[in-house]
């Protein structure tokens, strides 16, 4: 399997990957997160704990479990991590707390390295029995909350080292190593791989989405940290000029309370406009994300935080142009008038998705970039080798 991509990277790169992971054979490592499906990380795991194995690397994957209350609680830390304000639950880090023991003395933490994905099972260091502990940050922690940060500073200072995602987001308070790895997508998998134009076209008839009028996309979990709202107001101030649809995609996750929530004020948002699908699909929908990001027009991702957005990249590799939210990691992906727009405002959403949507010729350049930008920096084989060095430099 691991062979496949050699046609898409090369060679060389493929027997780079092969000649660090041996390092690393006889090496046990376990990857935790928060949850088995649903947004990023999941989705990076998914593809990533495959390929460790095939490299011969003996890698687990667990998720740690958690009540409403707990994932209420790292919802309130993740937002307020993010805004740099917030408003905590009460009693927010007995119950963080109470959960990192609950996991901690239920799962098997035996492990040569252990990577722990974002604050939510962060305080599982407290029971680090041996090994290497990683701790992989997923979001921005550029200007954090104060009260939160400091808080689960205490347990990122006793990693051995920390990664993240994007260089704007490196911390001098913490005397650890920090290594930057940019997340990435696998360009093999249901969700990014070359599917045919009959099967998008099938899909987004059965949304009642019309193939052969342009389509403004954009895919993300109900989460105002990707601003579900500005989208559709994008798309009014869009359609007061032209005929468009819009289609936002999202799904819930196990670890994400406010989905709902978020939904109900999007669907509010929307009104009786028929052009407008709000849809949510069931986790693991890749073939449908596959289509609608293949059959849309262009591709928006107007988060107002985001740590990475892998949405931008699976899209630039479907040759979409891309206008993103000028934050956290899109600006790594969209670079202006190369692979798409940065943008703050609906209004400066609306002004450069208008320009897109009246220029076929620069859409496709925009979209040609896109994907040698996103083949060249954010294909899984990449993370994966970033992975390895970290992991042999924590390590050794
Ligand atoms: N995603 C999905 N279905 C949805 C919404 C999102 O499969 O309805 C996927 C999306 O394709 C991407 C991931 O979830 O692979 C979201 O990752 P991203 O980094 O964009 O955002 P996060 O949710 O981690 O904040």
């Amino acid at each position: 399997m691991i062979e496949k991509y050699a046609e898409i990277i090369g060679e060389d790169e493929l027997d780079s990957i092969v000649k660090i992971a041996e390092k690393l054979k006889g090496v046990s490592v376990l990857h935790i997160n928060s949850t088995p499906s649903g947004g990023g990380v999941a989705e990076i795991l998914s593809k990533l704990v495959p390929l460790m194995r095939e490299l011969g690397i003996e890698t687990d994957w667990k998720v740690i479990r958690g009540d409403k209350d707990f994932f209420t609680v790292t919802k309130s830390f993740h937002n307020s991590l993010q805004n740099g304000f917030g408003e905590l639950p009460k009693g927010a880090f007995e119950i963080y707390n109470k959960w990192q023991e609950i996991n901690g003395n239920e799962l098997d933490l035996d492990y040569d390295i252990i990577f722990i994905h974002d604050p939510q099972p962060a305080g599982l260091i407290k029971f680090r029995k041996k090994g290497k502990w990683i701790w992989r940050c997923h979001i921005d922690i550029s200007n954090p909350y104060e009260p939160v940060w400091n808080f689960l500073k205490q347990y990122v200072q006793q990693y051995d080292s920390i990664i993240i995602s994007s260089p704007v987001f490196g911390r001098d308070d913490l005397i650890k190593p920090q290594y930057i790895v940019p997340p990435s997508i696998d360009p093999l998998s249901i969700k990014n791989r070359p599917i045919p134009e009959i099967t998008v076209r099938r899909i987004l008839y059965k949304f009642d989405v019309d193939p052969d009028r342009p389509i403004i996309t954009q895919v993300s979990r109900f989460d105002r940290a990707k601003d579900p709202l500005g989208v559709i107001k994008t798309y009014k101030l869009v359609k007061r000029h032209t005929d468009v649809q819009l289609v936002y995609v999202g799904s819930p996750a196990s670890d994400d309370p406010e989905g709902e929530i978020v939904y109900n004020e999007t669907v509010q948002a929307a009104g009786s406009d028929k052009d407008i699908k709000l849809l949510m699909l069931p986790p693991n929908s890749d073939l449908e994300i596959n289509a609608f990001q293949r059959g849309a027009t262009i591709v928006m991702q107007k988060s107002i935080k985001e740590g990475f957005g892998l949405t931008v990249s699976e899209a630039l590799w479907k040759e979409k142009p891309v206008i993103g939210g000028n934050t956290g990691g899109i600006p790594l992906q969209v670079i202006n008038n190369v692979t798409g727009y940065l943008v703050t405002t609906p209004e400066e959403a609306a002004h450069y998705t208008l320009y897109l949507l009246r220029n076929t010729n620069i859409r496709e350049r925009l979209g040609k970039n896109g994907k040698e930008h996103v083949r060249k920096n954010f294909l899984i084989t990449r993370e994966l080798r970033d992975y390895l060095m970290v992991a042999s430099l924590t390590g050794s």
